[in-house]
């Protein structure tokens, strides 16, 4: 029904492109996990297979959208990094989101049975949120993933402790938050301590700085010696580009392998 009477309606979409030549980052956020997750009765503060599924369906994920070349969880929250040359949708930030967020939660349901076989999916099933989001530099985008990891400590050293509290203190759900209050983070690795015998360090990895997936790259190949200056001026040109202007253009930024490794080490 092209060029219909209707079709002036698609004047009032948006256009929502992002930015050339900018990350692009998606982070998705499971709704109403809190409830989800005491429904199925997970292991609390972490279920390791509910991490584990969340890593399958984001790995799913990346192995359906090439142009991803990082992506980094914790907790129900997943982020998602485009290359920056990434092109997919025109860089529509709708499309997108919408397309991480749908083959997330596809797969996430899909897989559900094989991480959790026994905890049967009834509804409400499962759902995401997503919002995509431009970083223009490399800093912003490790900023932006350590930002992410700090939240996971935080918030895990607090369930880590509020959990001990209840279920090894045998406290109230509310008594243990209101001992919690105002505390910092060495009152609560003291509390762990000396109360319950826990060494905070000692808890895996998985739970204290989250996960990363990333593709492998090949570095592009080094550039070949400049060739020796020419004696004459190219005669078929009449009017010989100035020098700055016959250089390529300048290649994007490819993130080096360490760019990758270096964020998760960081607390
Ligand atoms: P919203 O819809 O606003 O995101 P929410 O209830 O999902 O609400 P979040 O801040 O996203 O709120 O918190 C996620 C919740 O899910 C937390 O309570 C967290 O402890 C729980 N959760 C997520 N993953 C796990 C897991 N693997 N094991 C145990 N609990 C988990
Ligand atoms: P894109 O990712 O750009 O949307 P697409 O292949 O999904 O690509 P659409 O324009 O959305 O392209 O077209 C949907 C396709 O799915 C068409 O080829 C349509 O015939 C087919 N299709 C959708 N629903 C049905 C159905 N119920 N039975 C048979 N074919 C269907
Ligand atoms: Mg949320
Ligand atoms: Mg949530
Ligand atoms: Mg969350
Ligand atoms: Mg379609």
């Amino acid at each position: 029904m092209a060029n219909s009477k209707f079709e002036y309606v698609r004047s009032f979409e948006q256009p929502d492109l992002i930015l050339p030549n900018t990350w692009i980052v998606v982070r998705i956020d499971g709704r109403g996990f809190t409830k989800l997750t005491t429904k199925h009765g997970f292991t609390k503060p972490n279920d390791k297979r509910a991490l584990d599924l969340m890593n399958a369906a984001a790995e799913a994920v990346m192995k359906e959208l090439p142009d991803l070349v990082i992506a980094y969880g914790n907790s129900d929250e997943f982020s998602f990094a485009f290359h920056k040359n990434c092109t997919l949708f025109e860089r529509r930030a709708s499309k997108l989101m919408t397309t991480i967020v749908s083959t997330f939660t596809s797969y996430y349901t899909f897989l559900w049975s094989q991480y959790l076989p026994d905890k049967p999916l009834t509804p409400p099933l499962p759902s995401f949120d997503g919002r995509a989001t431009s970083y223009p530099s490399d800093e912003n985008l490790r900023d932006y993933f350590s930002w992410r990891q700090t939240d996971c400590h935080i918030n895990n050293l607090y369930n880590t402790t509020f959990w001990a509290l209840v279920q090894q203190g045998g406290m109230k759900n509310t008594a243990a938050e209101q001992e919690l209050k105002g505390t910092v983070s060495s009152d609560k690795n003291e509390i762990l301590f000396s109360r319950f015998g826990i060494n905070y360090n000692n808890e895996p990895d998985m739970f204290k700085k989250g996960s990363v997936l990333y593709r492998d790259y090949t570095p592009s190949p080094p550039r070949p010696p400049p060739s020796p200056p020419r004696k004459t001026a190219p005669t078929e040109l009449a009017h010989p580009i100035p020098r700055r202007n016959t250089r390529p253009s300048s290649q994007p930024l490819e993130p080096s392998p360490h760019f990758f490794k270096d964020w998760t080490e960081s607390d």
